[in-house]
Formats: C-alpha cells, sequence, structure tokens
C-alpha cells in the first residue's frame, strides 16, 4: 500500500484538518465532509484520546471516536489520522483504518511511552507517522523519538516531523512558541523527512494562523496540519484556534507557497553573488568576535593580578544601554541586539574565567 507521508515532499503543500477531537458522529461527520468539500484536504485528523494538561477537561471521546472518523473516511474517500500515546491507541487505530497516527508534543517528551508506541507500530507500513516537537525546546528529545520509530523498522518514508510550537513560561504573542531555528537544525540533522507545521497549537488563535502558516511556507516547510471545527465556538477543545472548513480556502489562499529555487535568468548569479558576500560578512563578524575575545583574555589576566571580579556591574550595564539606544538606527530589533549581546558577554566571561581560575 503507498503511504501518504510519502507523498508529503511532492504535494507540498500537504494539507491535513479536521477537528481538535472528535466529539459526536454529528460534529466529525459534518466537519471531514465539509473539509472534503473544499477540496483542499489531503487527509483528515482528529483526537480521539486527547493527553490534556489539566483534569477535568474534555479528554476525548476514545474507541467510539474512531467509528466516526471511519464512517468519515468511507464517505468521503480521505484518510484520516488520529493522535497516539500508547500501544492499546495504536492497535485500535489500525483495527479502524486510520492511515496516519501521530505522537503529541506531550508524549514525545516521554520515552516510554514513545518506545511503547514505537513497538506497536513495529513491522507495519502503509501507515504515516507524524512526530510532534515535545512540550520543551529539547532537540534531543525529539531526535531520540525519531531514533526509536527508525529503530523499530518504520520506513523514513512514512515518518514526517511537525513543528507545533514549545511550551515556555513568557509566549509572548503565541500559545506555543515557534522556534524555527530549532527546527530547521532538526532538518538540517535529519533532511529524509518530510516536515509540517501545526500553526493552531502554535498560534492558539485563529486571527494569527495565517501568519505562522506563512511562515512555514517561507521556511520550505511541506505542508501544514491545521484544526477545523464545524463550530469552533462550540468546540470542547481548542475552540479559539479552530476555523470552520468554510474558513479554510480562504486561509490557505492567503498564503504564499513560493518555490525554493528561482527559474529567472540571471536569478542564479545574483543569489551567489549576495551569498558570497553575507559568507564574506560572517567571516569578519567571527574573525573580529575572535579577535574580542582575545582582548578579554588579557583583561582576565589584569583582573587576575589585581584580585577584582570578572562581573564589572557599571560597565556591563553602561554596555547594554549603549546598544539598546543604537539598536534603531542599526535597523536591527532591540530584542535581537541583546540577545547577540548577551551571548557575546557570555563568551567573555568564560574566556576570562579560564584565565583567571586557570592553576597553573
Ligand atoms: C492536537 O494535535 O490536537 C494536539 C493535542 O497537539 P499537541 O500534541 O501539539 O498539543
Ligand atoms: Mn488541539
Amino acid at each position: 500500500m503507498s503511504s501518504k507521508v510519502k507523498d508529503i515532499k511532492s504535494n507540498r503543500p500537504f494539507i491535513i484538518s479536521g477537528p481538535c477531537s472528535a466529539e459526536s458522529r454529528e460534529q466529525t461527520l459534518a466537519t471531514c465532509r465539509a473539509l472534503a468539500d473544499t477540496g483542499r484536504v489531503n487527509m483528515l485528523r482528529a483526537g480521539a484520546w486527547k493527553p490534556r494538561t489539566m483534569p477535568d477537561t474534555f479528554e476525548g471521546a476514545g474507541r467510539i471516536a474512531l467509528e466516526w472518523l471511519r464512517e468519515a473516511r468511507l464517505e468521503t474517500g480521505l484518510d484520516y489520522g488520529v493522535e497516539v500515546a500508547n500501544g492499546r491507541h495504536v492497535e485500535l487505530a489500525l483495527q479502524y483504518g486510520a492511515r496516519m497516527v501521530w505522537i503529541g508534543a506531550r508524549t514525545t517528551i516521554s520515552p516510554f511511552a514513545v518506545q511503547e508506541v514505537a513497538d506497536a507500530l513495529k513491522g507495519i507500513d502503509g501507515v504515516s507517522l507524524l512526530i510532534k516537537n515535545p512540550l520543551v525546546p529539547d532537540i534531543s528529545l525529539w531526535e531520540g523519538a525519531l531514533q526509536r520509530f527508525i529503530s523499530a523498522g518504520i520506513p523514513a518514508r512514512n515518518i514526517a516531523l511537525v513543528h507545533r510550537g514549545f511550551a515556555l513560561f513568557n509566549h509572548g504573542r503565541y500559545r506555543n512558541s515557534p522556534m524555527w531555528h530549532i527546527v530547521l537544525e532538526m532538518r538540517r540533522r535529519n533532511p529524509h523527512f518530510a516536515l509540517l507545521c501545526d500553526p493552531s497549537h502554535i498560534a492558539g488563535r485563529r486571527e494569527l494562523l495565517g501568519e505562522v502558516s506563512q511562515r512555514a511556507a517561507d521556511l520550505l516547510f511541506d505542508g501544514l496540519m491545521i484544526e477545523s471545527h464545524i463550530c469552533p465556538d462550540e468546540a470542547l477543545s481548542d475552540s479559539m484556534q479552530q476555523i470552520t472548513p468554510s474558513d479554510l480556502p480562504q486561509l490557505l489562499d492567503s498564503v504564499h507557497w513560493r518555490s525554493p529555487t528561482g527559474n529567472d535568468a540571471g536569478f542564479g548569479d545574483r543569489m551567489d553573488k549576495l551569498r558570497s558576500e553575507i559568507d564574506a560578512i560572517d567571516e569578519n563578524v567571527f574573525s573580529l568576535l575572535s579577535r574580542r575575545m582575545g582582548i578579554a583574555d588579557e583583561i582576565g589576566g589584569m583582573k587576575r593580578e589585581v584580585g577584582i571580579t570578572i562581573l564589572q556591574q557599571e560597565r556591563w550595564s553602561a554596555i547594554v544601554e549603549r546598544f539598546r539606544r543604537l539598536s534603531p538606527s542599526l535597523g536591527l530589533s532591540e530584542e535581537f541586539v541583546m540577545r547577540i549581546l548577551d551571548a557575546i558577554h557570555e563568551e567573555s566571561i568564560e574566556h576570562q574565567n579560564s584565565v583567571m581560575n586557570d592553576n597553573r
């Protein structure tokens, strides 16, 4: 049997949509039918078991949800996927004809649970597996999960990675913070796997789905998993982030899926020229940083002789203030400037520390 994940890369953008949870037969069928009618969806999704952070919230309808989904599949001709968190879930999902299963962020974080799901999928082909990023921004948990499925013999072509944002203490604009650099590093290390974005769980609010989806498209993701509900305001889970199936086409139309390569004449040459400029600048930036750290070593030596602390609070505060003021005229966000400055300061302290506390 062919696998849908195998098709993700060649069907960019691959769109998975469906309710956060399958709540009732009527809600599941109405949502899936309306999604199929848009003609824009490659696969349906719904949660039958919902690992919720807080007790006393809707934890899914369980096995019976699979009956509704099986019916939706027969009626619409679209395959469906469900979230699984243990071996029993996998067994039931396969029994009810799910062609895709995924492990959620709360499962990816848990090696025993991941191993149990991987064992249950052993030797099974023709079923796609999505691995959501773990709740915390720890790339090795994500890679560890991937490794467990590969070791269980799941073919790489059946596996896709999903970015759904990370749970941080300070979320800022989004419900779960996207950390694109972590995802891009994950893809750099594991280039053979399809990469999807789940803008619903990142955004947490339907108004922000477009901008998150656009970012994913610009970073060469292969598709999106978007939650939709026939009546979002009445949804038993994640109601603020779900959209109606009839709003889905408009959302999808608002996202530009630019091609990774340009075919206009001269594009390649211009791009090569600009990239070589960037490479040269990056080399300069790092050789300047290296010189800067050489000076930090000398300062560390002087502080050691005189017997004063590494951190000189006033000097550090003055540097921070100076660059805070400079950031607008540099055309750089204050947040970026502060992040770079922090990293430089940290490295500088490390250098001084090794000079001062070197016991030779
Ligand atoms: C979901 O997709 O419904 C879900 C619970 O996702 P996550 O694991 O990303 O929170
Ligand atoms: Mn959800």
